[in-house]
């Protein structure tokens, strides 16, 4: 087998399931996994995040509240393919952290609950993916329980997504009655088995004999009909119009009982694209690199503390970009210049981890390190290159921190830049004042903080309304910038780049700040310089 760059590459899919929680995503990777050969038993995947969680205290929030606080990555080797499958965390309060692992996907499932349809997270994650261009194939899940109708279904994606649907498969009924599908191409019926353990019978031509096994004449005509109908009225599946965004091709299943998932996986090995080439600086010029290139490069996409909470080390998640990676190698950090011997790089198989030998693009390696990588860096072999940065979100709440205990205010300074580095909250030094303020996304970030504030950084803290409650980057000349900056003193901040942010009341008074600024523009993220 060839094992240069630009052919290991070629048979990399790198993707991540989005969904609004509750509707599969879980079970449905899972089930991925278990069509992969990554696991044997269904079970592995939980089973894997409660030892991991009886070795972090930290986690204990994850526990208690059910919920998958951190993200990682699953590679697993099946059909000459290697897929490798970003986990996002589902809860809304980690949307960030969910929007960072997209930058580091090629193309993304969306789930949809067959009785639901899109949802509100649904539709959030989908705007992520298209600002990114990424390619989105469509699992309509939950087919064994009461659905809508499957050509309802299709319109709601059509008119909420503006994507074109292209159902690859046709459902047969749903819930009690759900009997299989019709696979559009082949014109094969795959039957339905309510009883998992049997497995599913294997696929009848529907014109055949063997499928009044399955369908009596009745749902035989109703398929029949409503395939028709449903061909008719929909374009017919083009990979091109799927890669630049425009369509989404459609399977039906439950991933519950198992089905549908092969499919799903044979489609994501046929359609879903390879890592692409991506633009990036090269001493101060333009320029792209591409998954073959010699060079070795990856960007970090999330930084996450150790599962032990007795040693500071953290595990950068590096999305490799081009070359072929080889453990023992060094690759300097361009913003810092600072060079490290990745010496025990991790690879996450489904239910292990193993030093990484080798990677190529499109592979996501651990980088076990001391604080000197942060989401948003760009690594190569020459530390000349810079990807587009990881964007950081306007943050929803604002809160002052502060410590109990006054003689340990020097620590709270480190501790909460170190969670600031992983990405945890974010954090904002005023130009007045010696109080920080942290901002994050949603609530229970604040919660996690002080969690580990707690249990890693021994610091007892209180969180108080802050007087504000918008934090904008600010954009424009540097004049301009520093003007505005001047005049508005007291309600301006450094984040953690020493970059100027202004905090303001209310939208309000954002809208009435950059009417008299109409030179300075306030931003709602911030991709890292
Ligand atoms: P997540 O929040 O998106 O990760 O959703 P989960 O995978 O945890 O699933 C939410 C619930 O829906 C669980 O109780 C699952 O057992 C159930 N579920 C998931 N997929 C199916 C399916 O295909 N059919 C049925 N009947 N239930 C499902």
């Amino acid at each position: 087998m060839s094992t240069s760059p630009a052919a290991e590459a070629a048979r990399r899919r790198t993707f991540a399931i989005i969904s609004h929680p509750d509707a599969g995503k879980t079970t449905l990777t899972e089930n991925l996994l278990l069509a992969g050969g990554a696991i044997r038993a269904a079970g592995a995947v939980r089973a894997r995040g409660e030892n991991r969680r009886t070795r972090s205290d930290w986690m204990k929030i994850e526990r208690e509240r059910g919920i998958s606080v951190s993200a990682s990555v699953m590679t697993f080797d099946h059909d000459g393919l290697m897929f490798n499958l970003l986990d996002t965390p589902g809860h809304e309060d980690f949307s960030e952290d969910t929007y960072r692992t997209l930058t580091a996907a090629d193309a993304a499932v969306m789930v949809l609950d067959a009785a639901k349809g899109i949802e509100p997270q649904t539709l959030k994650l989908f705007e992520v993916c298209r600002l990114r261009d990424i390619p989105i194939v469509t699992f309509i899940n939950k087919m064994d329980r009461e659905a809508q109708d499957p050509i309802e279904l299709l319109d709601e994606i059509a008119s909420k997504l503006a994507l074109d649907p292209a159902p690859l498969f046709w459902p047969a009924g749903s819930g009690g009655r759900f009997k299989g599908m019709l696979d559009l191409r082949s014109q094969q019926f795959v039957p339905f088995s309510k009883n998992r353990d049997e497995g599913h019978p294997d696929p009848v031509a529907f014109g055949g004999n063997a499928i009044v096994s399955y369908l009596d004449p009745e749902e035989q005509g109703e398929l029949e009909e409503s395939a028709m109908l449903v061909q008719e009225a929909s374009k017919p599946f083009d990979p091109k119009s799927f890669l630049e965004g425009h369509m989404t091709p459609v399977f039906f299943g439950s991933a519950l009982r198992h089905f549908g998932v092969d499919q799903l996986l044979a489609g994501l090995g046929a359609y879903a694209p390879p890592p692409k080439a991506v633009a990036a600086v090269k001493s101060g010029e333009p320029t792209h690199v591409a998954p073959g290139d010699r060079e070795v490069t990856g960007f970090v996409f999330k930084v996450q503390a150790n599962m032990d909470p007795n040693h500071r080390d953290r595990i950068a998640f590096l999305r490799l970009t081009s070359g072929k990676f080889q453990r023992g190698m060094k690759l300097k950090v361009q913003n810092t210049g600072r060079q490290l011997s990745v010496n025990a790089p991790i690879m996450f198989f489904a239910s292990d981890r193993e030093l990484a030998e080798e990677a190529f693009a499109g592979d996501v390696i651990g980088i076990p390190n001391h604080g000197v990588l942060r989401v948003g860096d760009s690594l190569s072999e020459s530390g000349l290159l810079r990807f587009a940065g990881l964007p950081n979100f306007a943050p929803e709440i604002l809160q002052r921190v502060r410590v109990k205990d006054p003689l340990k205010a020097k620590h709270l300074k480190k501790a909460l830049e170190g969670l600031a580095e992983e990405g945890v909250t974010q954090l904002f030094r005023p130009v007045i004042g010696s109080d920080f303020i942290v901002g994050a996304v949603g609530q229970l970030q604040f919660e996690v903080m002080a969690d580990r504030l707690a249990n890693e950084y021994q610091l007892e803290v209180i969180f108080e309304p802050a007087p504000y409650s918008e934090a904008r980057w600010l954009s424009g000349e540097k004049a301009d910038v520093e003007d505005f900056a001047n005049k508005h003193k007291g309600a301006m901040a450094a984040d953690i780049d020493e970059q100027p942010v202004f905090l303001a009341k209310s939208s309000w008074e954002i809208g009435y700040v950059g009417e008299r600024f109409p030179k300075v523009g306030f931003e709602r993220s911030k991709e890292r310089a």
